[in-house]
């Protein structure tokens, strides 16, 4: 912690959520709500975001919290609560919020140094870049997510893994306080999962975003969350919270940490949690 900084209590919380609901069709006979009373704070640490892992039954309402937070306008605005970024009502989507979801997200007709200049085109007049620092600064990240030399490449052109890398390059180039991962590595096989999830740690020192990720891997959430959420069947509320048992992972390595024997007693603890309320049991008391 460092201690110049003022006092978390004194700070607006990045994301907060007040007592939060979600019903989809409502009136008809398709409603359904989603979500119900869910209420959490997020400080703003600055110079290191938080990472929040997000897991529970499929259904439960995961991907509708991050839809909430990005402002998406099929699920946006809540049915009853309020979802405030930096203290603000969410009224849509914007540069501050990034998304990465499980499926391939790149624009099929641009290349990969296209796809990532892209959203720096569309807020070229903000950013105040010209054509050569957009490409610039998209090179930077296309490095630092290890694609350098496939730049002009199109994305069929590339593997599952290596489009999932351009993915978190088009978001991590705009520099967003709030990065949104729905799932993101599902879709690929367990050793690129494995290099998705270092990449994901090592980039930490440049992003210093707050990150919510919704994944189903309980190992997944141990490994890349300072916090997991293990959320109640539909409609979903915040069951309990981990963050006291979760190994600290950045700085470290990967391997050593999932070795760790406080790894593998968090990942039984939180798993052990997942199956209960899973099963429709209550939570043990840990909120
Ligand atoms: P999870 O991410 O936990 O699997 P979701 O948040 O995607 O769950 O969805 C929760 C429930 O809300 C699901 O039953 C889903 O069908 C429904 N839902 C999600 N988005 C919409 C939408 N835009 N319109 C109608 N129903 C939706």
């Amino acid at each position: 912690m460092n201690e110049t900084l003022p006092a978390a209590a004194a700070r607006t919380p990045i994301v907060e959520f007040r007592n939060v609901s979600k019903t989809f069709n409502p009136g008809t006979t398709r409603e359904f709500t989603a979500i119900t009373d869910v209420s959490f704070r997020i400080d703003d640490t600055p110079g290191r975001g938080e990472f929040i892992a997000i897991i529970g039954p499929s259904g439960c309402g995961k991907s509708t919290i991050l839809n909430l937070i990005q402002g998406f306008s099929d699920v946006a605005p809540a049915t009853t609560g309020e979802v405030l970024v930096r203290g603000v009502p969410v009224a849509g989507p914007g540069r501050d919020r990034g998304m990465i979801f499980q499926r391939y997200s790149s624009f099929p007709n641009r290349t990969v140094l296209g796809n990532v200049t892209f959203g720096l085109e569309l807020n070229r007049s903000q950013l105040g870049l010209d054509r050569s620092a957009m490409d610039d600064l998209a090179m930077t990240w296309i490095r630092q997510v290890g694609l350098a030399g496939h730049e002009h490449k199109y994305p069929h052109q590339l593997s599952g893994g290596q489009q999932q890398r351009v993915a978190i390059a088009r978001s991590l180039v705009l520099k967003p306080q709030i990065l949104l991962m729905d799932e993101p590595f599902s879709a690929l096989d367990e050793p690129t999962r494995h290099d998705m999830q270092r990449l994901v740690t090592e980039l930490w020192h440049d992003v210093e975003a707050t990150v919510f990720l919704v994944t189903h891997s309980i190992a997944e959430a141990v490994y890349l969350g300072d916090r997991v959420w293990v959320m109640t069947r539909a409609p979903g509320r915040i069951a309990v919270t981990f963050d006291d048992i979760i190994p600290p992972t950045r700085d470290s390595d990967p391997l050593e940490v999932q070795e760790s024997p406080s790894f593998k007693t968090a990942v039984a603890e939180v798993g052990a949690a997942f199956a209960r309320i899973d099963r429709g049991a209550e939570p043990d008391g840990r909120a």
